[in-house]
């Protein structure tokens, strides 16, 4: 515990559960004495997100699916009936119809692929533009990315592809607000067991092939994530803005299976 965070006051988008990466970041931050609101997608979320929010001592709990504009709006909208200010916003948001997350991209239907880059990309820069406006003294946005918007990954498919295009936002969104003091950007995770990846074909051959492949030779937690989230969130990240910081036990960096990594 420290006070890194101390009167800052920020959203979190994205809870689910205690598996949630929202739930690592929103952690560390509360630790380091953050003021916290969440939002959450429906109403079989809130009676998991609510006793997790008490937890950590909020008790702002806002409902927002944020393939709705207006859902969007009610969000900040109650976030401001509370709060005059906001110093970051943490979207830990994605979705993709699971029967495309295997088989071959080029398969992918008009329809999911406009869903996964509504929900997946657009949905963080709505969020942007309505936080920012909160953001009186400077501010913070993040959000979550994988390598596989990077290189070609089994399986993820679409999700790479927007992923691609979060991380472009991420870049343009960097440049509109870095004059108002407000940095924008992403965290790329490896591969973590929650909701989301379950949906993810084979995710449990992507999880143990980056253990035996990583330099760190295992795989990233919550818990490393939420440390991460804090520098970009806190004033250490203060002049780190338009970047996908690598949160992925190095994964990033490797060219080839590890000599030493048996068959799997
Ligand atoms: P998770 O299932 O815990 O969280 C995903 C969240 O997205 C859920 O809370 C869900 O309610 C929310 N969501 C989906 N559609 C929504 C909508 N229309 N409106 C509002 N909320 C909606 O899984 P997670 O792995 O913690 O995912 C968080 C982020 O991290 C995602 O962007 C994911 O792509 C990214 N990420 C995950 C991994 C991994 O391996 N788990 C790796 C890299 C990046």
């Amino acid at each position: 515990s420290n006070d890194l965070m101390a009167g800052k006051r920020g959203l979190v988008m994205g809870l689910a559960n205690d598996k949630s990466i929202a739930w690592g970041i929103a952690r560390a931050c509360a630790d380091a004495g953050a003021e916290l609101a969440f939002s959450y997608q429906g109403e079989a979320l809130k009676k998991r997100v609510d006793p997790l929010a008490a937890s950590l001592g909020s008790d702002i709990v806002l409902p927002c699916d944020v393939s709705q504009e207006d859902s969007i709006d009610a969000l900040f909208d109650a976030l401001g009936q509370r709060w005059d200010g906001l110093d970051f916003v943490v979207h830990a948001i994605g979705f993709s119809d699971k029967s495309e997350l295997r088989g071959r991209y080029v398969d992918t239907s008009r329809q999911n692929f406009l869903t996964s880059m509504d929900i997946s990309v657009y949905s963080f820069t709505s969020v942007v533009r309505r936080a920012s406006a909160m953001m009186g003294a400077g501010g913070s946005c993040l959000t979550l990315t994988y390598y596989g918007a990077e290189r070609v990954m089994p399986h993820y498919n679409v999700m790479g592809v927007a992923k691609a295009a979060l991380e472009a936002s991420v870049r343009y969104m960097a440049e509109d607000l870095g004059r108002d003091g407000i940095r924008v950007n992403a965290i790329s995770a490896g591969p973590i067991k929650t909701l989301a990846a379950s949906g993810i074909g084979d995710f449990r051959y992507i999880m143990k092939w980056n253990e035996l492949n990583s330099p760190l030779r295992r795989n990233v937690t919550i818990e490393d994530v939420g440390r991460s989230a804090l520098y970009l969130l806190s004033d250490l990240g203060s002049g780190t803005t338009g970047e996908v910081l690598h949160v992925d036990a190095g994964y990033h960096v490797v060219g080839m299976k590890a000599p030493d990594a048996p068959d799997i």
